[in-house]
């Protein structure tokens, strides 16, 4: 072999060597060394809260596995971290346990329909929006006496222990008997038997019921809260934080945001507007 050509293949191989080794020094560089981001992209693991019976948001299939909007958003935060579908451990995340399971480690993020909410950045972060929602009402079909929240005195209001929606609901409509599940669905057989006569939370939830429900219950009125859904993470992990807020904000703009709603939600629901992320400053508690 002549020099040249030996001299080249020797060119060739030191080329292809520095070009794995900068492969792999990219794909360790990708997040900061001591990153969450970096973490989880080495396990190839991530456990993620999101909700088992909501429609439309986040719901089991047949098979046990979530389906619904937040759970796209899951999928693409879990792949901008390199971490494919068999990587992802999904735990149910009822309202009133996400502080909970964020601050004890539990789960690494959460998608749970959870609101953005100042009294929530005192004990979990959030990333986004992603989605914008609003507090409603849902009756039985034939129930012409409710048509806001200002009709519900002496009524039997359901709704879930550490919602946004209660709190409101208290504060809002005084006069009415508030009754506390654990999960939403739980509200559904009291509200078709008449042991309630109103389910709150946010529009969305709701609609996925009333559309199951083919026609049963109505969705009173117009929302009169806005709910900022975010992803729910350490309270004290502003670097993850705002990653995804970066990763959410790409998908807006190269449309797998507006995909992953018209794959889910999307088929009951009119399109959302693009909502703007908040990437606040991170929260102190002033000691
Ligand atoms: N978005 C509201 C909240 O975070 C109500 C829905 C829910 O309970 O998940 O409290």
């Amino acid at each position: 072999m002549s020099l040249v050509r030996t001299m080249r293949r020797i060119g060739v191989a030191a080329a292809v060597g520095v070009a794995a080794v900068a492969l792999a020094a990219c794909s360790a560089e990708k997040f900061p060394g001591d990153s969450t981001m970096a973490t989880l992209h080495e396990a190839g693991a991530v456990t993620i809260g999101v909700k088992h019976d909501q429609p439309l948001f986040g719901e089991l299939d047949s098979d046990g596995v979530p389906q619904g909007f937040d759970i796209e958003v899951a999928r693409l935060v879990a792949d901008a971290l390199g971490i494919n579908e068999s990587g992802i451990t999904w735990v149910e995340a009822p309202s009133d346990e996400r502080e909970h399971l964020l601050m004890d480690g539990d789960v690494d993020f959460i998608v749970a329909t959870y609101t953005i909410s100042d009294s929530r950045k005192e004990s979990v972060g959030f990333a986004g929006p992603y989605y914008v929602a609003g507090q409603t009402l849902m009756t039985r079909k034939d129930d012409v006496d409710i048509a806001s929240p200002l009709d519900l005195d002496g009524k039997h209001v359901c709704t879930v222990a550490g919602s946004t929606a209660s709190e409101t609901i208290k504060r809002v409509s005084p006069g009415a008997a508030v009754v506390l599940f654990d999960d939403y669905s739980d509200c559904l057989e009291p509200l078709r038997t008449g042991q309630v006569d109103v389910v709150t939370t946010d529009d969305v939830i709701l609609a996925g019921y009333a559309a199951e429900a083919g026609g049963q219950f109505r969705i009173v009125g117009a929302p009169f809260t806005a709910e900022p859904y975010g992803i729910g993470v350490a309270r004290e992990d502003d670097e993850f934080r705002l990653w995804i807020d970066d990763v959410l904000e790409e998908a807006m703009d190269d449309g797998r945001w507006k995909k992953a709603w018209d794959s889910t939600a999307g088929t009951v629901l009119p399109e959302p507007q693009r909502p703007y992320i908040d990437r606040y400053a991170a929260v102190t508690d002033g000691t």
